[in-house]
C-alpha cells in the first residue's frame, strides 16, 4: 500500500541535481546516508518516506548513564564501566585465540575478552590508556570479565563520560546499524519539528504533544525513565492512542461509507450450502451451519456484508468460504479469495477446486508466480467475468486485478491484514456496488474484545471442532533429552508418519533464523541418516520453498525443519509429531498457531515443547499452558493475563489489525475512551480525523471526500 505523508503531498522524482527541502512526505533517499541501497533495506522495516522514520520506535533501551564503580559489578547484569589498562595480552588458551585487556578503576579490576579482533585494535590498548565499555558482565575463569563489549579509548578519563541519555535501540534489518538508523531518524525528527501540520494540536488527546512524545522516545533525557523502560510512560501511552485512535476513525468511517453503497443481493446461500454439503465425505458441524446461517442472512440484505469469522485453528473456516463462494457464483457473481501467502494460496485454490469442481464451478488462480503470459491471461479472463471462484495473494490482489463483477471477498488469516488493506477491496467490484467481506482469523480473540477491536466488523463465531478430532498431546522436554526425542521421530516416521522441527530465534532478523535452521538441519540429517529431511525458511527463494513444502505434503520428505514460517495454514495432515525447538521464547498465539499444524487428521497427534533450562517465569507459565489448554479462546484469555509490561513499544508484533506500534491485546483498556473520542471527531473535526489517518494508517485521499 502507498503511503501518502502527513499533508498528503506527493514526493516529486528524484531530479538530478538539486534536491528540494525534506519532508515527511519525502521518500527516504532524500536523507543524507540513505541511497538506493539503504532505502530498500529499510523497505523491509516497513519504512519509505521519512514520517515512517518518526514511528520506528526503540525496542529497548540500554542504560549508559553511571559509570558502575568495577567492585559493585554482578554478573548477569549489563554495565557501563571505565578503568585504566594494566595489562592486554593475546592468550591462545582454550578452544580460541583471544585478546585479553584487564582494566582497573582503582576499586577493582575487570577482563574484557574478544574473539575478533585485529591489530590496530590490539594496539590501540596500551597500558595507561583508559577504556570506556559497555557490555553484560559475567563470571570468567579468572573473576569477572566482559566479552565484546562496545567500547571507547582515550588518553584521559575525562574524555570517556557516561552518556547524558539512555541509549536507543532500534529494531534492525542486516546491513542497517543502529548508528545509521539514529541519524536517519534525527534528520526525520528535524523534518516534523518544522513541520505545522505535524505541530497542530489533535483535540482531546492528553498530553504530550506528538513531537514531545517523540522526543521523548527518540532522545530520551528528562524524568521517568523507569517508566520508559516498564513502558507506562505517558509519551508512550500518546503515541499508541493516537495510534488506536486513528484506525477507530478508519474503521468507522468505512463500516460508515460501506454501509452507504449497495451490496450485491445474494439469496440463495442456503441452497447454495446444502448441495456442498451433498458432496462432502463429512456432515457439517452445527457451528459450522449456524455461521453460514448468519452470512445467508448478510448476503441477502442488499447491504455490503462486513463479517469477521473467528474460529480456532482446524475448525473448518475453509468450508463455510466455500459455501458462500459457492452461492456467489451460483448468483452470476464472482468471489475471490485471499490468502497470506502464495503457498496457501494454492493449497486453497486445490481444495476450493476440490469440493466446488463436482459442482461445475471452476476455480480460477492468480499467483505472484505465474509467468507474465499466463498471468496475463489469468487478469483478462478475471475481467471477463465467465470464471467465478478466484483464489490469489493479498499483494497481488492489492495491485493490479480486476474483476468484471466482483461480488465477494474472502480474507483468509487475515492477523497480516489492517484496516488499510481492507480499504483497497471496495475498489475492486463493479461500479456502485461494493463487495460483500468476510475476514476469517485463526487468531480467536473473546468477542467482546473482537467487537473492539473491528469496531466495523460484525462477528461470528466457530467455537467447535469437527468430531473425532483428538486433542495433541504435549509435552514440555528439556532440550537436554534431545536423544529421546529424535527417538520418537525415527518412530512416528517408520510407522509412516510425517514431522515437523520448528527452529525458533528471538532476534527478528531472517538471517539468522535461516542459519540457525539450516544448522539444525544439517545436524538432523547426521543424527536421523534413515531418514529423507526437508528444509524451508524465509530466505529461501519462493519456488525452492514451494518445492520443499510440495515434497513434504507429498510424502517425499518425511522431516521438515522449519522456521516460523509454516505458522499459518499448512495443511499436512499425515503429520503427526511436531518438535518446537526453544519453544519458551514464543509467545501463545504463536505456539498455538504452530502446534495447530498437527493433529489435523485421524491419527493421535503429539507437540514436543523444547526447552533450555533452567526456564523463567514466563516461559514456565506459557509452557504449562500449552500443556494443559487446546482450546484456542481460552488460551487467548491466558495470553491476556499473562502478558505484563516490559514487551516495548516497537517491536513487531506478530498479533493484529496490522498495527505499528499499539498492541490491541495489551493496550485493550485504551479503546473504549478513544472510541467516544472517535465520534466526536467524525462530527467535529473532520480534517483533524484525515491527519491522524493519514499519520498512521495511510491512504488519506480515500477519505478526502468525508
Ligand atoms: P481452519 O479453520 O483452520 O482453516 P480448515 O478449513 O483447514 O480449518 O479445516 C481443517 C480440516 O478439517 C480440513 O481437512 C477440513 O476438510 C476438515 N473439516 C472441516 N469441516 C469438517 C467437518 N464438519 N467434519 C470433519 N472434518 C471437517
Ligand atoms: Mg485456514
Amino acid at each position: 500500500m502507498k503511503r501518502e505523508g502527513a499533508g498528503g503531498r506527493r514526493t516529486a522524482p528524484r531530479a538530478a541535481g538539486v534536491k528540494p527541502p525534506t519532508t515527511l512526505a519525502t521518500e527516504v533517499t532524500y536523507l543524507k546516508g540513505a541511497g538506493p541501497a539503504v532505502a530498500a533495506k529499510l523497505r523491509a522495516l516497513d519504512i519509505e518516506r521519512v514520517q515512517d522514520l518518526l514511528f520506528h520506535l526503540p525496542s529497548r533501551y540500554e542504560d549508559r548513564r553511571r559509570i558502575v564503580p568495577l567492585d559493585e559489578l554482578k554478573a548477569g547484569e549489563e554495565a557501563l564501566v571505565r578503568g585504566k589498562v594494566v595489562a592486554a595480552d593475546v592468550r591462545f588458551g582454550g578452544p580460541r585465540r583471544s585478546l585479553r585487556v584487564a582494566i582497573d578503576d582503582g576499586g577493582s579490576g575487570l577482563l574484557l575478552r574478544f574473539f575478533h579482533f585485529n591489530e590496530l585494535q590490539k594496539q590501540s590498548f596500551t597500558e595507561g590508556r583508559w577504556v570506556r565499555a559497555f557490555g553484560t558482565v559475567r563470571a570468567g575463569a579468572s573473576g569477572l570479565e566482559m566479552v565484546h563489549p562496545e567500547y571507547r579509548v582515550a588518553d584521559d578519563p575525562a574524555l570517556l563520560p557516561a552518556e547524558p541519555k539512555l541509549t536507543p535501540i532500534y529494531p534492525l534489518v542486516t546491513g542497517i546499524t543502529q548508528q545509521r538508523l539514529r541519524s536517519l531518524i534525527q534528520q526525520a525528527m528535524e523534518a516534523a519539528a518544522r513541520d505545522p501540520e505535524f505541530n497542530a494540536e489533535l483535540p482531546g488527546l492528553a498530553p504530550p504533544d506528538t513531537m514531545t512524545a517523540l522526543r521523548v522516545l527518540h532522545e530520551p533525557g528528562g524524568t521517568d525513565l523507569g517508566d520508559l523502560l516498564l513502558e507506562r510512560h505517558p509519551a508512550q501511552l500518546r503515541l499508541l492512542r493516537e495510534e488506536l485512535l486513528a484506525h477507530q476513525l478508519c474503521m468507522r468511517l468505512l463500516r460508515k461509507r460501506t454501509l452507504a453503497q449497495p451490496g450485491a443481493r445474494i439469496d440463495n446461500l442456503q441452497q447454495a450450502s446444502a448441495m456442498l454439503q451433498e458432496k462432502l465425505p463429512f456432515a457439517l458441524t452445527g457451528a459450522q451451519r449456524r455461521v453460514i446461517g448468519e452470512i445467508a442472512h448478510d448476503l441477502a440484505s442488499g447491504k455490503p456484508m462486513l463479517r469477521l469469522l473467528q474460529g480456532d485453528v482446524g475448525c473448518g473456516k475453509t468450508v463455510v468460504a466455500a459455501a458462500a463462494m459457492l452461492g456467489s457464483a451460483q448468483a452470476g457473481l464472482q468471489a475471490v479469495l485471499m490468502a497470506p501467502t502464495e503457498l496457501l494460496a494454492e493449497q486453497h485454490a486445490h481444495n476450493l477446486a476440490r469440493m466446488l469442481g463436482p459442482l461445475g464451478v471452476e476455480v480460477g488462480v492468480l499467483s505472484g508466480r505465474m509467468k507474465k503470459a499466463e498471468k496475463e491471461e489469468a487478469m483478462r479472463r478475471a475481467a471477463r467475468g465467465d470464471v467465478k471462484v478466484w483464489v490469489g495473494t493479498h499483494a497481488l490482489f492489492q495491485s493490479e486485478v480486476r474483476f468484471a463483477k466482483l461480488g465477494l471477498v474472502v480474507v483468509d488469516e487475515q492477523h497480516r491484514f489492517g484496516v488499510g488493506q481492507r480499504l483497497a477491496l471496495r475498489d475492486k467490484g463493479p461500479r456502485g456496488v461494493t463487495p460483500h467481506q468476510l475476514i476469517m482469523s485463526a487468531t480467536p480473540i473473546p468477542r467482546t474484545l473482537a467487537q473492539t477491536l473491528y469496531a466495523d466488523l460484525d462477528v461470528s463465531v466457530i467455537d467447535e471442532l469437527p468430531p473425532g478430532r483428538t486433542p495433541v498431546l504435549t509435552v514440555a522436554l528439556s532440550n537436554e533429552r534431545r536423544g529421546e526425542v529424535l527417538e520418537r521421530i525415527g518412530e512416528v516416521c517408520l510407522a509412516g508418519r510425517q514431522a515437523y522441527w520448528v527452529c525458533t530465534l528471538i532476534e527478528e532478523s531472517d538471517q539468522l533464523q535461516a542459519q540457525a535452521a539450516e544448522e539444525t538441519y544439517r545436524q538432523l540429517r547426521a543424527e536421523l541418516p534413515e531418514l529423507r529431511v526437508g528444509l524451508v525458511h524465509g530466505r529461501l527463494k519462493a519456488p525452492e520453498k514451494d518445492a520443499q513444502m510440495r515434497a513434504f505434503q507429498n510424502g517425499g520428505t518425511q522431516l521438515l525443519v522449519a522456521t516460523t514460517v509454516i505458522e499459518v495454514g499448512v495443511d499436512v495432515p499425515n503429520a503427526s509429531i511436531m518438535i518446537i525447538d526453544n519453544a519458551e521464547r514464543l509467545g501463545l498465539a504463536q505456539l498455538h498457531q504452530l502446534r495447530g499444524r498437527v493433529g489435523r487428521g485421524a491419527t493421535a497427534s503429539q507437540c514436543v515443547l523444547m526447552y533450555q533450562p533452567p526456564l523463567g517465569e514466563g516461559g514456565k507459565a506459557r509452557l504449562e499452558v500449552m500443556r494443559t489448554t487446546h482450546d484456542g479462546f481460552k488460551i487467548a484469555q491466558h495470553d491476556l493475563e499473562l502478558r505484563g509490561p516490559g514487551e516495548l513499544l516497537g517491536r513487531k508484533q506478530t498479533g493484529l489489525v496490522g498495527l505499528k506500534i499499539a498492541d490491541p491485546v495489551r493496550d485493550a483498556a485504551q479503546i473504549p475512551p478513544l472510541q467516544k473520542l472517535a465520534d466526536q471527531w467524525l462530527n467535529k473535526s473532520p480534517h483533524e480525523a484525515r491527519r491522524l489517518i493519514a499519520r498512521w494508517v495511510g491512504d488519506a485521499e480515500k477519505y478526502a471526500q468525508v
